[in-house]
């Protein structure tokens, strides 16, 4: 049966040890019956409402967490109960007469998921099923409500992140309230599901662009419904190339077409759109190129084999990361070659011979510590120009293990969506952890507010974020989140204190 488990644990840490030794009053699990029902369901949010209004009782603090894959201390909940949630990971598909009259959606597309079912079980799920995701993180080992709290995105040229996909919540504010959050103007389901979960539905735009994106400070959010679309696959591409202007000016949003991209032309010897596109840039260690990932959808072929197995060339030693670290330390001047090195490994040439669904396409292992990634979303025009900046970083700090990644999405539809721009690139800086890359990304985004380039810091990378940025980023948006909380925890105000955190104080949100 659905419980909550309390773990004698006195310290927590985050998967990538980014967040370490945290100290906390237990840590708590979320746990499901092992045969799936709504009934459990419901019985499991009645659990996390009575551990809410223990929380109220002891003036403890609660957090959800997911797979706790992000690096900054959002999910940390320093003296408080951080709440496991992958244990609770049923699926359920909405039923096609639940659905509301006049749904926009795919009636055939919306599946019921359980907090904790991580982005790659639920590929799975869907693909076997003849369905999929239309977009993801680069790495899948997220839980889907973990991802969308924080506006996880891919890079999927016509998409924004994964809380795109989302189109009801399920969320759990106070010991007395149990919320089912589906906006007004797009109503998704006729009520009934809400009512076999016990909630109560609650039609309202701002309230779930609010929710959207929660960072776990709205509440636990128990359940989300995903649209998904039609299964398709995936033809990859990857090519370091010469960085001419075209190739330039479709990095910052131009026509991709005279470009070159990689398998830019097609079976029909038609030049085609990439679905994905990634652009890898390292002036430092290799100058006047660029390494291109492009991705082209392909039709679904039915005796395409659905094997999931992952043959992760770090695997063995997940703390490789760490030991390459302390070398770089002790002998500063190996770090450009080391990373050299890396980066042709990591970014082997592909020739998009084999197709992959999209879940197939990611994967969902990770070294575990001694990574670190931070991300801007800027105007997609204003790449190059971020761009020079990071470089002008590197050159500034001095050698530092780090790559460029350009990635691309569209707007967020979450109020506090860091993905802000209609057209967005998104520049990740990603490194091995040590402190020449945590200089860089800092220096990255100072000179970025030095240079007044709009932009906003991804929630769950390492970031910089101050009440200042967040309210130079966000202007009157943040102003709505704030109102939407606030207006979520009226009733009971006391939840209020407890889905806090010292560091959702410090950023001027709670
Ligand atoms: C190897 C790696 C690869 C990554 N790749 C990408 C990428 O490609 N694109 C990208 O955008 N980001 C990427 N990230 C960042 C990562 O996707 C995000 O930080 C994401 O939010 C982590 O999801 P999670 O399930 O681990 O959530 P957690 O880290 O556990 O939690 C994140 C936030 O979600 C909240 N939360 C989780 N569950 C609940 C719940 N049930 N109710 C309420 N709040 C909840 C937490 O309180 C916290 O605020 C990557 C990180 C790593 C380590």
């Amino acid at each position: 049966m659905a419980r909550i488990v309390e773990v004698p644990e006195t310290t927590w840490h985050n998967f990538h040890y980014t967040e370490k030794n945290v100290p906390v009053a237990a840590r708590l699990e979320l746990h499901r019956d092992t045969s799936p029902s709504l009934d459990d369901m419901r019985d499991s949010a009645e659990a996390v409402q009575q551990r809410i209004a223990a929380a109220i009782a002891q003036g403890r603090q609660l957090r959800a967490h997911g797979a706790t894959w992000a690096f900054s201390p959002v999910a940390s909940i320093p003296g408080g109960w951080p709440l496991a949630t992958g244990y609770a990971n049923q699926l359920f598909p909405v039923p096609a007469s639940h659905v509301a009259p006049g749904f926009a959606g795919d009636p055939e597309g919306l599946v019921l998921c359980q907090t904790g079912i991580s982005v790659a079980e639920l590929n799975m799920w869907l693909e076997k099923r003849g369905r999929s995701l239309a977009t993801t993180g680069a790495s899948n080992g997220q839980t889907i409500v973990g991802a969308m709290s924080c506006g996880t995105h891919g890079s999927a040229v016509d998409h924004p992140g994964i809380e795109g996909q989302v189109r009801a919540i399920q969320l759990i504010p106070a010991p007395d309230r149990n919320l089912w959050i589906e906006p007004e103007s797009r109503p998704v389901t006729d009520g009934r599901l809400a009512a076999m979960l016990g909630a109560t539905l609650v039609r309202d735009d701002r309230l779930f662009a609010a929710a959207l994106v929660g960072l776990g400070a709205l509440g636990v959010i128990h359940a989300v419904v995903v649209e998904s679309r039609p299964r398709f696959l995936m033809e990859m591409h990857r090519q370091r190339l010469p960085l001419t202007p075209a190739l330039t000016a479709a990095i910052a949003g131009g026509d991709p077409a005279g470009a070159g991209l990689p398998g830019q032309v097609g079976p029909d010897g038609q030049p085609r759109r990439p679905y994905f596109l990634q652009a890898v840039v390292a002036d430092h260690i290799d100058a006047g190129h660029v390494v291109i990932t492009a991705g082209y959808q392909r039709a679904w072929q039915d005796d395409h084999v659905l094997d999931y197995s992952i043959n992760p060339k770090r695997g063995p030693g997940f703390n490789l990361a760490v030991v390459v670290a302390n070398i770089m330390a002790a002998a500063p001047g190996l770090i450009p070659p080391i990373t050299k090195a890396v980066l042709a490994g990591e970014l082997s040439p592909i020739d998009g011979s084999r197709l992959t669904s999209w879940g197939q396409t990611f994967n969902f292992t990770t070294p575990r510590a001694g990574q670190a990634g931070a991300s801007l979303a800027v105007p997609v025009a204003r790449v190059h120009d971020v761009l020079a900046i990071c470089h002008g970083a590197v050159a500034a700090v001095g050698p530092a293990p780090v790559a460029f990644a350009v990635r691309y999405a569209t707007r967020s539809p979450a109020l506090i969506g860091f993905i802000r721009f209609d057209r967005s690139a998104i520049i990740d800086v990603d490194g091995i952890d040590m402190p020449a890359t945590r200089a860089v990304m800092a220096r990255v985004v100072a000179d970025v507010r030095a240079a007044g380039i709009p932009h906003a810091e991804h929630w769950g990378k390492l970031n910089q974020i101050t009440p200042a940025s967040l309210a130079a980023a966000y202007g009157p948006a943040l102003d709505e989140w704030r109102a939407a909380r606030a207006e979520l925890m009226a009733p009971s105000p006391a939840a209020a204190a407890v889905f806090a955190s010292p560091w959702t104080d410090a950023a001027g949100l709670t």
